[in-house]
């Protein structure tokens, strides 16, 4: 007989996921109710009414899908695109290239634009494909997880809307611990992840549709090839209100999580969450800094809870994770793609973005780098 999983005590600071806090954990053990029981609903239709705040939207198309952020990215390109549509996606890691491999999946024409990674895409990368092509979107991450680059978001969206395109934002990373306006700046459909700065258990992926992308939605000539993130069935039961109507069997449990680590998001306040991830940002650089270690994105674009770090010459990078994990129970990231074996991720998101984390850590890696 198996004895029953004990998963180890750790902190978690790599690229994701972040640690929960007690509440939030808390809420998933709460006896399940079903899926359309009305106080469920209710729990649903409060979901909704966080995240609009928290994407600082009115959209009525707000809702959490019931899937990890890969399915939000999905859901999104899905709806929008149809065969033999014109989509640009912007590549500087990981995440832009999975965004590109969908849109081909789509059928669609990918127009896609490759930027070095470690650094944003920029207007000037932008403004010369839109002048040759006339996509039905654009897409972008805005927090590229793979090299913790931060790209600005409001002068794409300006080239994108002159462009007559619509704008679609990949937030997984970036929501709660940077500012992300969904309305001021004109984003058309965003997905985002409750792993991260929302520092909820994976599994669930915030949404929001703008009108302009539900009525590209709305005026397909084709279906949506996959049924389950088919927006136009899904849409009676994540906007349904007291209406809601069955579509899928949702995570309960996982819903009530999010729907506590909101309300924390919203109890803190936006600006002060922000403020903590650049308080605790600084704190962390300086001593990865009095270390020795460098950073590899400069200043201006680097996210404050995501640190991508050389790690230092002649040292065996995945040999000291796995001892942080093994010996003192911290998680770090290594790097991905060019960074791979060569440089660190170290995160500091939502619930992990505390002085004592970042303590932890530069103990535990003084006596590894000694
Ligand atoms: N986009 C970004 C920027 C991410 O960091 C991630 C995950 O790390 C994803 C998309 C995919 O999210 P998930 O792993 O929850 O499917």
């Amino acid at each position: 007989m198996l004895a029953p999983f004990d998963p180890p005590l750790r902190a978690l600071m790599g690229p994701g996921p972040s640690d929960a806090p007690p509440s939030v954990l808390r809420a998933m053990s709460a006896p399940l109710i079903g899926h359309l029981d009305p106080r469920f609903i209710d729990a649903m239709n409060e979901v909704r009414t966080m995240l609009q705040q928290i994407l600082r939207t009115t959209n009525e198309v707000t809702f959490a899908l019931s899937a990890p952020g890969s399915g939000g990215m999905e859901l999104c390109l899905v709806n929008l695109l149809e065969p033999g549509d014109e989509a640009v996606v912007c590549v500087n890691g990981v995440f832009g290239g999975r965004m590109a491999d969908i849109v081909e999946r789509c059928g669609a024409r990918l127009h896609r634009i490759d930027v070095p990674w470690g650094r944003p895409v920029l207007p000037d990368d932008l403004a010369p494909v839109l002048a040759r092509v006339r996509p039905k979107l654009v897409a972008v991450v805005h927090a590229e997880t793979s090299t913790g680059v931060r790209t600005p978001l409001e002068p794409l969206s300006e080239l994108t809307h002159a462009a007559g395109a619509l704008f679609v934002v990949d937030a997984v990373t970036s929501l709660a611990g940077i500012d992300v306006r969904v309305d001021d700046w004109r984003i058309d459909a965003l997905y985002s992840g409750s792993q991260k700065c929302l520092s909820a258990p994976p599994g669930l992926s915030p949404v929001t549709i703008g009108p302009a992308a539900m009525e590209a939605v709305r005026r397909r000539r084709t279906k949506v090839q996959s049924w389950f993130l088919d927006l136009t069935l899904l849409a009676g039961y994540v906007t349904g209100g007291a209406g809601r109507i069955y579509h899928h069997t949702a995570p309960v449990a996982a819903l009530l999580a999010l729907h506590e680590a909101l309300r924390l998001v919203l109890v803190e306040g936006l600006e002060a969450r922000f403020e903590r991830h650049r308080r605790v940002h600084e704190y962390l650089r300086e001593g990865l800094e009095a270390l020795g270690l460098r950073f590899v994105v400069e200043p201006a674009y680097r996210l404050p809870h995501l640190n991508l770090v050389w790690a230092p010459e002649g040292v065996n990078e995945a040999a000291i994770r796995r001892e942080l994990l093994d010996t003192y129970g911290i998680e770090i990231g290594g790097g991905l793609g060019e960074f791979a074996g060569k440089a660190w991720r170290i995160g500091i998101m939502g619930g992990s973005c505390t002085l004592g984390h970042v303590d932890r850590l530069l103990a535990a890696l003084r006596r590894l780098l000694r």
